[in-house]
């Protein structure tokens, strides 16, 4: 199967929100004209919201201590490495929440709105991701995955970007999404990152000390890196980077 053959795009991802989880998420509980507002802003998103994604299903053709090699591609990471020593292919994916809400939440002039606008393009992004997943399971008999996405470990450095950017090639463009010449994406609700399949769900966050992130999904387990990954535990997150685990 070519690269080509490989590529799916997922341009009719469905956009609901699950408005009592956003209010929780908000701390907009019992204020009801803070409520009536952010209702307001969320139908104007589920109108205008869609979000994307795309992923290929490619063989691990070489892999050694602190790098696999995907289509000629060297990704150089030893966290990365051990996490896929036992499986033969690799799903190099992006999501998105696409340029529609991206576009629309940075029209918003009202801070607050803006900043809500933001939250829910978050949320459009993880619904992308949770399409990848769900489309793994149904069409490859994937239990679970796990990702990675270079730069929130300095052990696999955010310049790789360009190399998941090279295999994705003409098909970023068409989900709407640029990378610039720092390694950011944009929209900024963007994710790109390596999928793989996994027997336990592994988080960059269990390798990363940061004690001040809203966004950590799991424990700092630091015994992890002399035990599983024959690391210096030095080799710690990158906290100047924006981390989007
Ligand atoms: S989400 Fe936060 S805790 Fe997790 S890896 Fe990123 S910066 Fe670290």
């Amino acid at each position: 199967m070519t690269q080509e053959q490989s590529l799916v795009i997922l341009n009719q991802i469905p956009f609901k929100l699950n408005l009592d989880e956003q209010l929780e998420n908000q701390r907009l509980v019992g204020k009801q004209r803070l409520i009536d507002e952010f209702t307001g802003i969320v139908k104007e998103a589920e109108t205008l919201a869609r979000p994307k994604a795309l992923f290929l299903k490619l063989d691990i053709a070489d892999r050694g201590e602190d790098h696999i090699t995907i289509v000629e591609k060297c990704l150089t990471s030893r966290v990365l490495s051990v996490n896929l020593a036992d499986r033969q292919e690799a799903y190099p994916a992006l999501a998105t929440c696409g340029t529609e809400i991206d576009e629309w939440a940075n029209s918003k002039t009202n801070m607050l709105h803006q900043f809500w606008a933001k939250s829910i393009a978050n949320a459009a992004l993880g619904i992308a991701i949770a399409a990848i997943e769900t489309t793994l399971h149904d069409r490859f008999n994937i239990q679970m995955t796990s990702l990675m996405t270079p730069g929130s470990l300095i052990d696999w450095p955010i310049s790789q970007q360009t190399i998941l950017f090279d295999l994705f090639g003409d098909a970023a463009r068409k989900i709407g999404v640029s990378l610039t010449d720092s390694f950011l994406m944009t929209p900024l609700s963007t994710v790109s990152c390596l999928m793989f399949e996994s027997d336990t769900r592994f988080f960059s966050c269990q390798l990363c000390p940061k004690t001040d992130c809203q966004s950590r999904r799991a424990a700092f387990e630091e015994h992890l890196f002399t035990e599983k990954y024959a690391l210096d535990p030095n080799n710690v997150a990158d906290n100047d980077i924006a981390c989007h685990n």
